[in-house]
């Protein structure tokens, strides 16, 4: 008995490895990627604030277009899988990101490193997050929709997840590059003699299967998703975008990444046509560089997430924040009132914050930058421009939104995106001016320990 038992696992055995031999032959033949895809509808069911103005005086009244968690893993010959999951979402706070990240590490051993969560910035989707934010004041009634929907997303982004790593396939990876004309820099609005610099390139990667079939397609721009601001639910024109591309290539899954689009308004806009219309500029500039010639990527994936502290400039006294509540600015006194509850409960105020930074680096090909909180465009036009702009993807809005994030450039001119929009975030005041210099560094850091002539350092 013994004795066949032992056959039958040395057979076994023998057919694993056999197996195994198979399938990474066949990987190593497509450039030695896996890759899986999924979606999930995350529509809420009923009446939902809406996030992302603070000017909305009631719940959502339909749907325009669904909205979705989407995900893509990928894993090469060496490593464990890597999944990228985009939210039509105004904003994720790091509460809600630590439990969907731990959930998934949890769950399918997924490290921190290996999962970006990147949000389109939609100003048409519910209000979803563990932490309630100064930006709206909802009564008990709506905070309870919203502890709701934030549990159900929660749910099904880390279910989606799953899936994308349960359809890992032979797969194999090109990525390319468009322009779009979109993105206007919203600061001029205000100040025509600002310089106004936008970012318009359209990073497109293509994911196809085996067959040269197009699995699916992850593409990039930076811009506000805030061409609509009525009370219907919609991805706004990035969920147009998508949907187009979907349409366009029947049975594929089509990513939208926000990039360092703070200072970026889709000019002019607040109409229906007018979201579709970007759209489809967008999914038109897909095409133009899936006609192209696109360069094909190799492994490993190379991955590095760590957090950097980013000091405030000034932290306020609790007789600062007294005084303001008597101010008649109904945001300021919301904020007072948070930060000196914050004051009783901890003792202090913050002087920093940990700042989220990732890299994902595509072997010698592709540098892919994801960078926490509304990040301005000088961050992505200095980091392509540092590491070459064939082949550095900037993406901002990732894992946490915590603020907006100006370069020195827009922290000196100051406005909104230069400080002026904190209060809505809930921080105690501006950041000092290494801001800017402190994210470069990491960035830089991060990208050495992950380039290929450091491989054997490299997790
Ligand atoms: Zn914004």
């Amino acid at each position: 008995m013994k004795t066949s038992i032992t056959y039958f696992r040395i057979a076994i055995g023998i057919t694993v490895f056999f197996h195994s031999i198979t399938v990474d032959l066949v990987a190593q033949e497509s450039g030695g990627w896996k890759a899986g895809v999924a979606k999930t509808v995350i529509t809420p069911s009923e009446p939902i604030w809406m996030a992302g103005f603070g000017s909305r005086n009631k719940p959502s009244e339909g749907v325009r277009l669904d909205i979705y968690v989407r995900a893509v893993a990928l894993q090469d010959v060496v490593n464990k899988p890597s999944v990228l999951v985009t939210l039509d979402l105004a904003g994720i706070e790091r509460e809600m990101a630590d439990a969907m990240a731990e959930r998934c590490r949890k769950e399918f051993g997924l490290t921190r490193d290996r999962l970006v969560l990147n949000i389109s910035h939609t100003h048409s989707g519910p209000v979803a997050g563990l932490v309630p934010m100064p930006l709206y004041d909802l009564e008990p009634a709506q905070r309870e929709t919203v502890r709701r929907y934030t549990n159900d997303l929660i749910d099904k982004t880390v279910r989606t997840v799953g899936q994308a790593i349960q359809g890992l396939a032979p797969a194999k990876l090109e990525f390319g590059q468009g322009l779009a004309g979109i993105a206007v820099n919203r600061r001029r609005d205000r100040l025509r003699s600002l310089p106004g610099p936008v970012d318009q390139d359209v990073p497109v990667l293509a994911i196809r299967g085996q067959d040269g079939s197009l699995l699916s397609v992850v593409v990039g721009y930076a811009a506000h998703a805030t061409a609509l601001s009525d009370y219907l639910i919609s991805g706004d024109w990035p969920g147009f975008a998508v949907a187009e591309i979907e349409k366009r290539h029947p049975g594929t899954t089509a990513l939208f990444v926000q990039g360092c689009g703070a200072d970026a308004n889709p000019l002019p806009r607040r109409d229906e046509k007018l979201a579709r219309n970007y759209g489809e500029i967008l999914a038109y500039a897909v095409e133009e560089v899936l006609r192209g010639r696109m360069a094909t990527l190799e492994g490993p994936l190379r991955t590095a997430f760590e957090l950097v502290d980013v000091p405030f400039h000034e932290v306020p006294t609790r007789e600062d924040l007294q005084r303001r509540l008597n101010d008649k600015n109904v945001f300021i006194r919301r904020h007072a009132k948070r930060l000196l509850a914050e004051l009783d409960r901890d003792g202090k105020l913050p002087v920093s914050y940990p700042y989220p930074v990732q890299i994902w680096q595509f072997g010698r090909g592709l540098k892919f930058i994801a960078l926490g909180g509304e990040v301005v465009v000088d961050y992505s036009l200095r980091l392509k421009n540092e590491f070459g702009f064939d082949h550095t993807w900037v993406a901002g809005y990732s894992n946490d939104i915590l603020a907006y994030i100006p370069s020195l450039r827009v922290l000196k001119e100051g406005g909104y995106e230069g400080g002026g929009a904190m209060i809505y975030f809930g921080r105690p005041g501006p950041f000092g001016a290494a801001v800017e210099e402190i994210i470069v560094e990491k960035v830089h850091d991060l990208v050495e320990r992950t380039s290929a002539s450091v491989q054997g350092k490299a997790k």
